[in-house]
């Protein structure tokens, strides 16, 4: 089933998501429909945040993504990434590796704004998949990038917060406008 996607002034987006401690049926039906409904919307990541659940449940695909190469190393040896796609991590625990590197985000939260955004270059990444298995791996690139972003909103962290300050101004009646919006919904909403 194709959720709503929570946008920016939904408070959702600010609580840190709960620890999952055991994979039951629902958490497996609320990563199939993360999935759709990340498909759905094209984004290349989903957080649960994003669909108004406060727990730590991301995914992830990067594979229609053919101008920004992405990279995963299990063991210390390279994989193909496809292989690893659509990604489902739960309860992640992420560890920043090498420099920091600049790359345009956008987030489905906040239609239609993108902006640079320094990242660590590589995510040592340990978590549990649907199935409730730990998987260890090493992500580059547009995948650790997306990582970085998706953890971020299990935490209740947005890109905004990633964003200089110059930046952050000149999209400031964007988003002020996109927060008053998404408000006055949810007052409608509760009416
Ligand atoms: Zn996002």
């Amino acid at each position: 089933m194709i959720l709503d996607v929570v946008k920016f002034g939904h408070p959702v987006l600010r609580q840190k998501g709960a620890q999952v401690e055991s994979i039951t049926l629902e958490t497996k039906q609320l990563v199939a429909d993360m999935l759709e409904t990340m498909y759905a919307a094209k984004g290349v990541g989903l957080a649960a945040q994003q669909v108004g659940r406060a727990l730590q449940v991301t995914v992830l695909d990067v594979s229609p993504v053919t101008d920004r190469p992405s990279s995963i190393e299990v063991d210390g040896k390279p994989a193909e990434v496809n292989d690893y796609m659509p990604m489902v991590l739960i309860n992640p625990k992420i560890e920043p590796v090498g420099e920091m590197v600049a790359g345009s985000e956008g987030c489905l939260s906040f239609p239609e704004i993108f902006a640079e955004i320094q990242r660590r270059e590589s995510v040592d990444v340990t978590a549990l998949n649907e199935k409730g298995e730990e998987v260890k791996f090493r992500a580059g690139g547009l995948l650790a990038r997306a990582i970085q972003h998706e953890v971020d909103h299990l935490n209740g962290i947005l890109f905004i917060d990633r964003m200089d300050r110059k930046t952050k101004e000149n999209l400031r009646p964007d988003l002020e406008d996109l927060q008053t919006d998404t408000k006055e919904k949810l007052q409608k909403k509760k009416k």
